[in-house]
């Protein structure tokens, strides 16, 4: 079976991007006709797979996972941060910032595509093997990724988190403004 065909970072994406290994693996054998060592050089594939608490030192290639390992889907593809962007030779997805960290309230006056399978989108995803992904799913594992999207919504949490302290501290000025007038 050829590497794509075997979807791994499906599987993952549908448990938030993150399973246990003994989870995985009996997703896996489920699925497909895969020996444990197949899994394990398919998982070997840092640039697609981050497995955790692995213990390589067995002399064996690829990962060796214990009994906490987990795996994680890992992707190079980003959202483009362009502001003006022809897409010739970008290789980052034209996609909404917004819509991938959960919503956009531009709707259809938003100037970035929400268009996840976009011609040029899809050129993308299918060179890393991610097209057969959901939205929801390739959103998952863009938020896990991408730093920038990270940054994003920490910003969007900071911004919410003064809000609420100002309008707190307006009441608290309110009040004691009407306790000073009576
Ligand atoms: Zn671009
Ligand atoms: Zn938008």
């Amino acid at each position: 079976e050829s590497r794509y065909s075997i979807n791994i970072p499906h599987l993952l994406c549908r448990s938030r991007g993150c399973m246990e290994y003994s989870e995985l693996h009996r997703a896996v054998r489920q699925r497909y006709s895969l020996s444990d060592q197949d899994l394990l050089a398919f998982l070997g594939d840092t640039s697609r797979f981050i497995v955790t608490g692995d213990s390589s030192q067995s002399g064996v290639a690829g990962p060796q996972p214990g009994a906490a390992s987990r795996v994680i889907a890992k992707t190079s593809v980003r959202l483009c941060q362009m502001h003006e962007c022809d897409g010739r030779a970008c290789q980052n997805l034209h996609l909404c910032k917004y819509l991938v960290c959960g919503q956009c309230g531009r709707g259809k006056k938003c100037k970035y595509s929400h268009k996840v399978h976009s011609s040029h989108n899809s050129n993308i995803l299918t060179e890393e093997g991610l097209q057969d992904l959901d939205q929801l799913e390739l959103f998952q594992l863009l938020l896990q990724n991408d730093n920038w999207l990270l940054e994003g919504s920490v910003y969007c949490i900071v911004t919410c988190i003064v809000s609420v302290l100002f309008v707190f501290f307006l009441m608290v000025v309110d009040l004691l403004s009407l306790q000073l007038g009576q």
